[in-house]
């Protein structure tokens, strides 16, 4: 009668879904709202409203999985970013509006290291009457700063995404080495976390804004990377390889 009962097993936040809240709350925290959309996609949504017509060289970057759809074929698929999301909600709403939008996304790759055929994303954007490329550097600078310490330095570079123009490709100095280059950054001293620019004129005018009145600014970034960084993983293999052994570290 006085023996002490078994203790169940106590679960764990999944490392993604610990770093997609985390994340969120330093968005939601500027002012960003939250909001989700379909997994399985129209290609018009995925690519067609974001710059990237049916004969653009640049869908070779998103390797896609179709879908089967005998009444539409060749236009329903797995989302191969969030960023469709960016059109149904400013479709949706009126500026200003400033949202973020996590969630699951698939490629067809070759799995490695770094790279798995479903992972998370988190996509971000404004539009107002006044937004410029300063508030693109701020927002980004200070999510950096709060997910890897106030003292992360950020460094903005020329990147080519066709949603967007100008598009930056953005990197945080490497916190293994704080920029004198080990094996994490290749000797560079610098680690990149994600893509943003300015939302391309003609997303802007897909949606039925006006890109002579408004303009906005747009990012997007993989969480598993970004928890890879923080967390010091090597291998993104080890989120989704159902191993308590590595669940159970992060607490
Ligand atoms: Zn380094």
């Amino acid at each position: 009668m006085t023996l002490p009962g078994r203790r169940p097993d106590l679960g764990y936040l999944h490392p993604t879904m610990r770093i997609m809240r985390e994340m969120v709350d330093v968005f939601v925290g500027m002012g960003f709202q939250v909001a989700e959309g379909p997994e399985v996609e129209w290609d018009y949504y995925n690519f067609e409203k974001l710059n990237i017509p049916r004969d653009h060289p640049a869908r070779d970057m998103w390797s896609t999985f179709y879908v089967a759809n005998a009444q539409r074929p060749g236009e329903m698929l797995l989302r191969t970013h969030t960023s469709p999301n960016q059109v149904r909600v400013m479709e949706r709403l009126r500026p200003p509006v400033r949202f973020v939008v996590p969630g699951k996304c698939y490629r067809y790759e070759a799995i490695d290291a770094s790279h798995e055929a479903m992972f998370y994303q988190l996509e971000g954007f404004a539009v107002d009457e006044t937004i410029t490329m300063a508030d693109l550097k701020g927002v980004l600078t200070t999510f950096a700063r709060q997910i890897f310490g106030q003292d992360s330095k950020v460094r903005f570079r020329c990147d080519y995404f066709p949603f967007v123009e100008p598009g930056v490709e953005v990197s945080i100095d490497c916190h293994v080495c704080r920029g004198s280059g080990c094996r994490l950054c290749k000797g560079t001293g610098w680690l990149e976390i994600l893509g943003a620019g300015m939302i391309h004129p003609k997303v802007l005018e897909g949606v039925g804004y006006d890109p002579g009145k408004v303009s906005g600014f747009a990012f997007g970034m993989g969480l598993e990377r970004v928890a890879m960084l923080k967390y010091g993983i090597d291998d993104i293999r080890l989120f989704y390889g159902n191993d308590v052994r590595f669940l159970h570290q992060i607490t």
